[in-house]
């Protein structure tokens, strides 16, 4: 485990600045080799500047660093993608096939890459299966849904070791969510913490499966150290953490700041939430590698308050 030596491909945006510092407390600071398109804020000694759309840059990265494992992180999410579905498309498959085929030319062991409960469509009726179709409704959860079955075909024909988690909206205060569709519920914190009024995107009884940061860190990291034989799903695994409405996190929110006002103004990401199943039942993941999650929406209510008031303070 100690000998890895990790790329993170997209490690500025929301998961991947989390991820590299959970990485590097796991595996050593010099073994994980952050990059992103544009420059992190604080500058670091293992950070790569890398469009992922250029496949030699990428390949000559993964030699240069002898990398052993690859989290590919890059992509246009869901609501920004709509705004322009074909380059959202070609982003989003051309830097999985450049990861894919760097790993291949390369001899990198393991790849993680992340799914979403965005390739779930309305033939899900309320909690979605392992095995539930898949009908996606936008042009991200297209492409995620084309990245699991690729996910699953160069395991099946060249046996790269690749691992998939669908992740429901991650809720995080160290970082600021890229343009999904679970975007609220993070902006919502620090609304509320800043005593201001929050107008939502989204109905008030509109409820999606979201997972706390650390609870989805700790996840990714069991999945990546689960032994071969304990992974079944070779497209991507179903993963939950809770499901709640803007109006049950609202109410928990305003079990600590008693004055928080919120109004709703639905937007497009309406149709897009009510595309996505309510509930996701990962009962795969529990049994094949342990996964277990820790936090409630109160208990995530309570961190993410109280983090964030150390931040505006
Ligand atoms: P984000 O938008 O916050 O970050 C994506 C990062 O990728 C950005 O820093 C961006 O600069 C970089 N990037 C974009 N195009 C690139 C390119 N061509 N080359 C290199 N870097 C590029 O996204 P995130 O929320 O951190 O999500 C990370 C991954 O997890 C994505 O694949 C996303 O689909 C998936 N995911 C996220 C969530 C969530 O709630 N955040 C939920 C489900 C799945």
């Amino acid at each position: 485990m100690k000998s890895e030596r990790i790329l993170v491909i997209g490690a500025n945006g929301q998961i991947g600045s989390v991820l590299v510092e959970y990485l590097r407390g796991i595996y050593g600071e010099n073994r994980i080799i952050a990059s992103d398109l544009r420059e992190p804020e604080l500058k670091t000694d293992y950070f790569e500047k890398l469009d992922a759309t250029d496949a030699a840059g990428l390949s000559s990265i993964v030699r240069k660093h002898k990398i052993t494992q690859i989290y590919h992180l890059a992509a246009i999410l869901s609501a920004n993608g709509e705004k322009e579905p074909l380059k959202t498309w070609d982003i989003n498959m051309q830097t999985y096939f450049n990861v894919l085929e760097a790993a291949r030319e390369n001899g990198v062991k393991k790849i993680f890459y992340p799914s979403s409960i965005a390739v779930f469509g309305v033939n899900v009726d309320v909690t979605a299966e392992q095995y539930s179709f898949l009908d996606p409704a936008t042009v991200y959860g297209i492409s995620k849904a084309a990245g699991e079955n690729w996910s699953n075909y160069y395991f099946k024909r060249y046996g790269l070791d690749i691992r998939s988690l669908r992740y429901p909206g991650i809720i995080s205060y160290q970082s600021m969510p890229g343009g999904g569709t679970t975007d609220y519920a993070v902006d919502i914190y620090h609304k509320a913490v800043k005593g201001e009024h929050f107008e939502c995107f989204l109905k008030e009884d509109t409820t999606l499966p979201m997972i706390y940061m650390s609870d989805a860190m700790d996840a990714t990291v069991r999945l990546m150290e689960a032994a071969s034989d304990k992974i079944n799903v070779r497209t991507s695994y179903n993963l939950a953490g809770m499901s709640f409405s803007p109006k049950e996190i609202a109410a928990s929110i305003r079990k600590l700041i008693l004055d928080f006002e919120i109004s709703y103004k639905p937007d497009f990401r309406q149709g897009i939430a009510e595309s996505w199943p309510q509930q996701i039942d990962d009962s795969f993941a529990k049994k094949d590698w342990g996964w277990r999650p820790t936090y409630t929406l109160d208990k995530m209510t309570e961190e993410m308050i109280s983090e964030l008031q150390k931040k505006y303070k």
